[in-house]
């Protein structure tokens, strides 16, 4: 049987090496700069919302690795989506990652259940795991 913390940790890197959106967006329509004092993390967003749409999302971070993947996962799941679908989906990470849910309980897709496993495991992290999703609702709510 696979070990199933194994292939949390391989989606977790995967997301580190090989950030999705890692990039700066020149004429971002929303931008926020976020600081975790807890952990010393530095994430930059930027956005394009094109009529309700977010049709570009990019970040560029000094962060620790578990910042780095919450957000990379952020931007993959929300590109090309609507704006309240992005709400909708920031309010039930923060919720699932800050309560510590089980995976029955939530319907997450295997890369947001492994940020939930890493935070099971290391709590003093949730900050670093909810900065980018944070960020994303303030940003959503201009
Ligand atoms: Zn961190």
């Amino acid at each position: 049987m696979a070990d199933v913390k194994t292939l949390y940790d391989d989606v977790i890197l995967d997301h580190i090496k090989n950030a999705r959106n890692y990039h700066k967006i020149e004429n971002a329509s929303v931008k926020a700069e976020e600081f975790n004092p807890l952990c010393g993390d530095v994430i930059n967003l930027y956005m394009v919302l094109d009529k309700e749409i977010i049709s570009d999302i990019g970040f560029q971070c000094s962060c620790c690795g578990i910042s780095m993947a919450s957000t990379s996962i952020m931007t993959e799941k929300v590109l090309g989506r609507r704006r309240v679908e992005a709400q909708a989906l920031a309010k039930q990470f923060i919720d699932m990652v800050e309560r510590y849910k089980s995976e029955g309980e939530v319907k997450m897709e295997n890369d947001a259940l492994a940020v939930l496993a890493t935070v099971r495991e290391f709590p003093s992290r949730i900050s670093c795991a909810t900065l980018a999703w944070k960020a994303l609702e303030k940003m959503l709510a201009t």
